[in-house]
């Protein structure tokens, strides 16, 4: 069986009627024949057939022993750092996700787990940060917003040498397009609220492991925290999912349409897409991608938050707003928006100047994005 089809056919009918989409087992409880004694499931924190069948089929894509289910992308990362000690350190990459930021520095520090940033791009410099107290790497690649990319399979080799396990954030790639654990890692999560939901209309997270058990570890926090995904949210990431590989091969063949046109535009300053072979990294991206993403980056040759904004409100099919990888065309400006907790100066180093835009190429008609891109761009 090839990948799409094992993927479509990893979600179950139903055994008691056939009905061929999951049901939504919208429930807490299940009753039970004697204590104890029950069909598998007894609580629906701990477990619920809806969300269980959502939890395998992540699981299948991403090639891992154990998937789970979160009520965000956030809370998802955080039943990774619950695995950790105080005392314990993670290397993180300097390019980070705002909420992973703000959760790793405002949230855990202050329990005790020290957090490095570095740019993971630089084996170097990633391999001098690490101490013996360091027991996980988290990287993600292609990083938000500046699309860095980081080697996937050097770095599992390193955290591997040092005895730490690597974590990484799949969202902006999806499976559809890398497989991180086939490449070394160790979890991997996601952001189901972006292309895995594809819709706009959820906000949902994933974790999968590589082994039963780091599994067990995960099942466990998932259980004992409680930050759950409900039935039906369930059931829309599983529906999303079915279109997934479809979604991304049109989002990355749209994205590669608006990058190029971007980067002929007299008032671009640089274009940030890792298909574009002036991509720093373009071929790592080639090595470990299937698709090259939805998500194109650029600066204004006019660097100011002001060229910016005009940019961002002057356009009519990119809808501005937070959130990326639905089926609308959305645009940001991160500086002031999604990575706003990022402190001025970090996020300068980590390239997020003040003209930065970033798109979220939908599943439009490609010649009207850039028709729209164009007309904003006159504006400026
Ligand atoms: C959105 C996002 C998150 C956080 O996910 P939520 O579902 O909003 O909690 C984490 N990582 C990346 C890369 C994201 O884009």
């Amino acid at each position: 069986m090839r990948e799409q089809t094992r993927v479509i056919h990893s979600i179950p009918t139903d055994p008691l009627t056939g009905a061929i989409s999951v049901p939504i087992y919208q429930t807490s409880t299940f009753v039970q024949e004697a204590p104890g004694v029950n069909k598998g499931f007894d609580y629906s924190r701990t477990n619920n057939p809806t969300r269980q069948a959502l939890e395998e089929l992540i699981a299948v894509l991403e090639g891992g022993s154990n998937g789970f289910a979160f009520a965000s992308g956030l809370a998802a990362i955080d039943s990774v750092v619950k695995t950790l000690q105080s005392g314990d350190e993670i290397v993180a990459i300097d390019d980070i996700y705002g909420g992973a930021f703000r959760l790793f520095s405002l949230v855990y520090a202050k329990f005790g787990i020290n957090i490095k940033y570095v740019d993971t791009q630089d084996l170097e410099l990633l391999e001098s940060a690490i101490t013996p107290a360091t027991k996980l790497i988290w990287i993600e690649s292609p990083t938000n917003p500046t699309l860095k990319i980081s080697d996937i399979a050097a770095i599992a080799e390193i955290a591997h040498r040092y005895g730490a396990l690597l974590g990484i954030d799949n969202t902006f790639a999806t499976p559809a397009s890398q497989k991180p654990l086939a490449l070394g890692a160790d979890i991997v999560i996601h952001s189901a609220t972006k292309y895995l939901g594809g819709h706009s209309d959820l906000i949902a997270g994933l974790v999968v492991t590589k082994t039963v058990e780091l599994g067990e570890k995960i099942k466990f926090i998932q259980n004992a925290s409680g930050g759950i995904l409900a039935p039906f949210d369930s059931w829309l990431v599983i529906r999303g999912i079915e279109t997934l590989n479809l979604r991304m091969k049109q989002h990355a063949e749209n994205a590669m349409a608006v990058a190029l046109f971007l980067e002929s535009h007299p008032k671009v300053l640089k274009v940030y897409y890792p298909g574009l072979p002036t991509h720093k990294n373009h071929d790592i991206a080639k090595r470990q991608q299937r698709y090259f993403g939805g998500i194109v980056t650029f600066s204004l040759k006019n660097d100011t938050s002001e060229a910016a904004t005009l940019l961002v409100t002057s356009t009519q099919y990119f809808k501005l707003a937070e959130s990326l990888g639905g089926v609308k065309s959305l645009c940001c400006h991160p500086a002031t928006m999604t990575h706003k907790s990022i402190p001025a100066e970090m996020r300068q180093q980590s390239g997020i100047t003040d003209s930065l835009i970033r798109l979220s190429v939908g599943l439009e008609d490609a010649d009207d994005l850039i028709q729209d891109l164009q007309s904003a761009l006159e504006k400026v």
